[in-house]
């Protein structure tokens, strides 16, 4: 289906931040699958697992017990506030499982009639029927059929309806990113986080947080929702869980996932085994304080170097923003035109995102000089776009 808007690409190998083309062409990978190859592209420890699993077994029924599963639900469950795991094969499956494991809490709470999730603008949480409702961007919606009862959309700021949300007596959840991805890079301030547990607490809302791009290492901590030391009741995860294999989780409190007995839910593909090797391979290479002060590390160094280049050309960069490496730069050219300036004069690969951002998602484990090379990159796009817009 012609879905995708499709840059003039073709890839074949990678290899760390590095990507080449079919045509041989060497990129500096700064998208890396939008932040799901954490760790690069082909990093040995995940290709050796893969390896090792595929000739062991590939896929059994959730009717089974799972190689691999426990494992990594454990590890999940000792690294979060969370009780629970049900995994999941993406992002959106995540989600859409969040928001069943926050409805079903509160019928079987006795308060089925709590069924009102509220997300905010410019959020992203997948393209299911239920995701597209809890983000509610209009151009994921529109033509879709009836927009899906109990789903409200707050202006992202806006407290004063969040907290009337809050207190409304049928409101089931409120889901967030604690950094909007997608939606430009949006953080949520950390009192605002602590805010937002204090009203869940008081008015028995859970609080569901969308760590699937800003989780797992990408703010320099494991979880981002960490920096306002609190924690939300459910949580859905994927992305760079896997590695670039495609896995999802949702993470819950015992208490949240109250409702959530046998056959409630469920997944064929969710938790194989050949996933969940990755899986425990991915997660035992990113939760290291190695791989998260290196975050730190070379955030600092891009956010101290991309604020210079902001300084140089505020005529073509106006904010730089974000948390850790999930970077932000608001433009003033068309972003779609300068990612492929980035792309095809410097061989740069930056992704879109909504406000007409550029996002930066280099893996986790970048090295100075590699961080040094796409700022010096950036720097000749600037200049690029420069040119091009006196030349209108
Ligand atoms: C990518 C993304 C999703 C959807 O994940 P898929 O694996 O594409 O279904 C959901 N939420 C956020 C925040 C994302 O960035």
């Amino acid at each position: 289906m012609g879905v995708y808007n499709r840059a003039p690409l073709e890839v074949d190998r990678g290899r760390g931040a590095r990507l080449w083309g079919k045509d041989g062409t060497e990129y500096l990978d700064c998208v890396q699958g939008i932040s799901t190859n954490g760790l690069g592209h082909a990093h040995p420890v995940l290709v050796e697992a893969v390896k090792a699993q595929a000739e062991k077994l590939w896929h059994v029924s959730n009717i089974y017990k799972i190689p691999g599963q426990e494992e990594l639900a454990d590890k999940l469950v000792e690294a979060s506030f969370a009780d629970v795991v049900f995994f999941t094969n993406s992002g959106t499956e995540a989600v859409e499982c969040a928001l069943k494991t926050a409805r079903k809490f509160h019928s079987a709470n006795g308060q089925p009639e709590r069924i009102d999730i509220y997300g905010f603008d410019g959020a992203f949480h997948g393209r299911t029927y239920g995701a597209i409702n809890a983000a509610a961007n209009p151009s994921y919606t529109e033509g879709f059929g009836p927009k899906m009862e109990g789903f409200h959309q707050l202006t992202w700021g806006d407290r004063e309806a969040l907290e009337a949300a809050f207190r409304a007596p049928t409101t089931a959840a409120v889901i967030l990113e604690p950094v909007q991805g997608e939606g430009g890079c949006r953080e949520t301030p950390v009192e605002e986080l602590r805010w937002m547990r204090q009203m869940a607490d008081e008015t028995g809302v859970l609080l569901i947080f969308d760590e699937v791009q800003c989780g797992m290492g990408r703010t320099g901590k494991l979880w981002a929702h960490e920096w306002a030391d609190m924690a939300p009741d459910i949580m859905a995860v994927a992305k760079a869980l896997g590695g670039g294999f495609p896995i999802g989780a949702c993470l819950a409190s015992a208490h949240a996932a109250k409702g959530m007995t046998v056959g409630v839910h469920g997944s064929t593909f969710g938790g194989n085994p050949l996933a969940m090797a990755v899986g425990q391979a991915a997660f035992g290479a990113i939760n290291t304080p190695e791989i998260l002060s290196n975050v730190s590390e070379i955030a600092a160094y891009l956010k101290q170097q991309l604020n210079g280049l902001c300084e140089r050309f505020p005529d073509v960069i106006v904010d730089v923003r974000g948390k850790g490496l999930l970077i932000g730069l608001k433009l003033v050219p068309n972003n779609r035109d300068f990612m492929g300036w980035a792309r095809d004069e410097q061989h740069l690969l930056i992704a879109g995102g909504g406000d007409n951002c550029v996002r930066m998602l280099p893996p986790l484990n970048l090295t100075l000089d590699e961080a040094r090379e796409a700022v010096e990159r950036l720097e000749r796009t600037c200049e690029f776009a420069r040119t091009k817009m006196k030349a209108g």
